[in-house]
């Protein structure tokens, strides 16, 4: 990428969306702390409630500190517009829900973050939308799960926890030979490293709880619209192409042609549903991401740094970062993030389940969490814990077998972080 667009992201990661306040010249976006915004006259606010015009009314549908986060992620990630909601988790709920009604099938990547994983599996045995789920990285395989009946493909761009680098562009082929949206959890690579909508993505979302907030403070989530999908008379997807009745009959496809999903998904997923993101944890997001850009560099540098010494200790016999050369996944990362894949990654140990539980134990600086994407250096196992509910048949297929340790790598001093490892691999 040249510096100049590096330029741009670094700009836009800063100021997107955010004007010094008008009332007040508050140069910081203010956290708007109010659940209610005064209206001019009655016939604003009904134009405001009936979605002829646009405007804040109550904060569970946007606040105005969470608006400017929602802008400056869908500029970063180059969409029409965003939604800010409670958690990643809570994003890929309200997607679904937008986009599918019980008895709908979808095809999904089968190595996911487990809550996703959870979540997709809770929803087909009580709300029937039917998952199928495909290996991502056999496009082979993947390619025959679509079929007629599919309606929309969600995948993570890189994947948690072994960050490998999903090829999105033919992903996204498969989804435009069959006419459906592709959903892309961007969460481990952030707009920094992926945008995956100039790779074909017609919805991407976040967990702002990792990267994005970036240190270890909030929960959050945030879905962004890229404004291509053409859902005008679709009626696969009624809730974007069909009259709202108790809305005066308006057809979001018609009404919002750039922005349908989004605003389908804040008026289904945030008036009705009600997940929003409160304007704190909005306003500590929009604070992780003026440093992005200076964050992630270091994030992956430090990764591979400490990938490529474990790659080479005795006691590990194998380091999933496709950072690594030899890694068979490299040429993907070459393609698709130059920079680097990320800082989450598995490793394999010698000496399997106890090896790891005493690694975890004997680690000074790493410490032992169940989160990733933070200023600290975190470490987990994750078949006794994130990745527990799953059968151990799909839980070796997600490569996070009894001898694995997952690892998010912070941004100490990667001589520490190594002397960390060293030291606790000879306990
Ligand atoms: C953490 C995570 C989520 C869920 O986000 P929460 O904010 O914890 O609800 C979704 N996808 C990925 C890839 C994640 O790492």
């Amino acid at each position: 990428m040249s510096s100049e667009c590096r330029n741009r992201f670094a700009t836009l990661a800063v100021h997107a969306g955010a004007v010094a306040d008008p009332v007040t010249g508050a140069r910081v976006t203010p956290l708007y702390l109010s659940n209610g915004f005064a209206f001019e006259t009655p016939e604003a606010a009904a134009d405001i409630f009936a979605l002829r015009k646009s405007g804040f009314s109550y904060a569970r549908g946007g606040n105005p500190t969470g608006a400017v986060l929602e802008k400056r992620i869908a500029t970063l990630e180059g969409g029409t517009n965003a939604v800010a909601i409670a958690s990643g988790q809570s994003a890929l709920l309200v997607i679904l829900l937008t986009l599918l009604k019980s008895g709908d099938e979808y095809v999904s990547a089968n190595r996911l973050f487990g809550g996703s994983l959870g979540l997709m599996r809770r929803l087909e045995e009580r709300h029937d939308l039917k998952v199928t789920f495909a290996n991502p990285l056999d496009l082979a395989e993947f390619e025959t799960a679509v079929t007629p009946r599919t309606r929309a493909i969600v995948i993570e761009s890189i994947i948690n926890p072994s960050g490998e680098v999903v090829d999105l562009e033919a992903i996204s082929a498969i989804a435009k030979a069959h006419n459906i949206p592709l959903v892309v959890d961007n969460t481990l690579a952030t707009p920094y490293l992926i945008r995956p909508i100039e790779h074909g993505a017609d919805i991407v979302f976040h967990s702002l709880s990792k990267f994005i907030g970036g240190h270890g403070q909030v929960i959050g989530g945030i879905i962004v619209d890229a404004g291509k999908f053409n859902w005008a008379g679709d009626v696969r997807y009624p809730l974007i192409s069909e009259p709202w009745e108790d809305y005066g009959g308006v057809v979001l496809a018609e009404k919002f042609p750039q922005t349908a999903f989004g605003v389908a998904s804040r008026v289904y997923g945030m008036r009705d549903l009600g997940p929003g993101l409160s304007p704190f944890n909005a306003f500590l997001a929009l604070t992780g991401t003026e440093t992005l850009h200076l964050r992630m560099p270091r994030h992956v540098a430090n990764a591979q740094a400490v990938a490529q010494h474990l790659a080479n200790h005795p006691a590990i016999t194998a380091v999933s970062y496709p950072g690594l050369e030899a890694h068979p996944n490299h040429p993907l990362v070459k393609r698709y993030t130059p920079e680097g894949p990320g800082a989450v990654f598995t490793a394999t140990l010698k000496g399997g389940e106890e090896a790891a539980k005493r690694l975890i134990s004997s680690l000074k600086i790493v410490s032992h969490l169940a989160n990733i994407g933070e200023t600290r250096s975190l470490i987990i196992h994750p078949a006794t814990t994130t990745h527990k509910n799953m059968p151990p048949e799909d839980r070796l297929a997600a490569g996070v077998g009894p001898d694995v340790v997952r690892l998010s790598i912070g941004l100490e001093d990667p001589a520490d972080l190594i002397a960390d490892f060293d030291q606790a691999l000879k306990a």
